[in-house]
């Protein structure tokens, strides 16, 4: 008990809910058909203008219409949702076939690879590496050291005075004082660590730089077994064509004293521009333990002897990687960590 009209519109209905493809088309397709106005909602509102006759027939059909587009359109309304659901989370997954992002891989800052390295060629000389505070006393760090208060040899460092007769460390040295307390003899140590003086920062001066100490104290150890452990040291650090000299020097805590060259690795000894001409390159001190230092931490010095070096990180890392500003290395530049990576 259709009605030509009222099935000319379901019909068109049907159509729009079928070709819906998202909840906006039903919505839409619902406000042109049952919203207020609607064409069946017109049809309903104007049965009174029609001739009695009709009007039951129409009403009916037009309200069973009605009823059935609620359905369909509810329906359909589920079915569309739950495809938009299954998209977004098809959108959300990640797309397994494309290439991975590597997160930047970081790396040992080069004075420590350089410290690291000069402790395992020691430690492979039975060496252990030793630490101290990097503020200490004016005992520790002059005066147990053969510095007393009046010596020139504390003009040579400036030194940051902390309150309290405390002081930065301007040499790792004290730490070998610390050991040489609690340990007796044989000591064989080297002491990586960070050292102050009252430099004015410049192309080769930082007032916060490294250094490694390196003490040896036994029965009958000599001059000469410096030497050797210097000259396999400059082999593993410098390559195995190495060799060095002894130039007579003074430290207050050693006698004799040496300053040590390395033959230039850039030139071979023949003269460039990084051993300015000469052939050789300066790269640490050293010496046999003053018997004052070795009476000051209650050892003999008529039953053991002892030798003592160090040496700039800084200064090693520069001639190793031709680096000639120190400020680099206290920038954090990644550019030039990355390049010395
Ligand atoms: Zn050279």
């Amino acid at each position: 008990m259709g009605h030509p009209r009222v099935d000319a519109v379901a019909g068109e209905a049907r159509a729009a809910i079928g070709r819906a493809a998202s909840s906006a088309d039903l919505e839409a397709v619902r406000v042109r058909y049952l919203g207020r106005q609607g064409t069946l909602t017109q049809i309903l509102r104007t049965l009174g203008t029609l001739p009695a006759a009709e009007r039951p027939a129409v009403g009916a059909a037009a309200n069973e219409v009605k009823r059935e587009l609620e359905t369909l359109l509810e329906r359909r309304l589920r079915e569309v949702q739950a495809a938009e659901r299954r998209r977004e989370r098809a959108a959300a997954r990640p797309d397994l076939t494309l290439p991975g992002r590597r997160p930047p891989r970081g790396a040992v800052h080069p004075l420590t690879r350089v410290s690291d390295e000069i402790a395992a060629i020691f430690g492979g000389l039975g060496f252990s590496v030793a630490e101290g505070p990097e503020i200490e006393t004016d005992w520790y760090n002059f005066e147990a050291l053969n510095i007393p208060p009046d010596h020139p040899a504390r003009d040579m460092q400036d030194t940051f005075y902390l309150p309290g007769s405390l002081l930065l460390r301007t040499h790792t040295s004290p730490v070998q004082v610390r050991v040489m307390q609690t340990q007796r003899p044989p000591v064989r140590i080297i002491v990586p660590g960070r050292v102050y003086r009252r430099d004015i920062v410049d192309m080769t001066h930082s007032p916060i730089f490294h250094q490694v100490e390196g003490l040896a104290v036994d029965r009958d150890v000599s001059m000469a077994d410096l030497k050797g452990t210097l000259e396999l040291f400059a082999r593993q650090m410098f390559g195995a064509r190495s060799r060095i000299r002894f130039r007579p020097s003074f430290f207050p805590f050693t006698e004799p004293s040496a300053e040590v060259d390395v033959v230039c690795f850039r030139c071979g000894g023949d003269g460039c521009r990084v051993c300015k001409q000469s052939g050789w390159l300066e790269i640490l001190g050293s010496g046999m333990v003053h018997p004052t230092v070795l009476r000051n931490v209650g050892y003999d010095p008529e039953e053991v002897t002892g030798w003592a070096f160090g040496m700039g990180i800084e200064r090693i890392a520069m001639l190793r990687y031709g680096i000639d500003d120190i400020r680099l290395f206290f920038e954090n530049d990644v550019r030039f960590l990355r390049q010395l990576a």
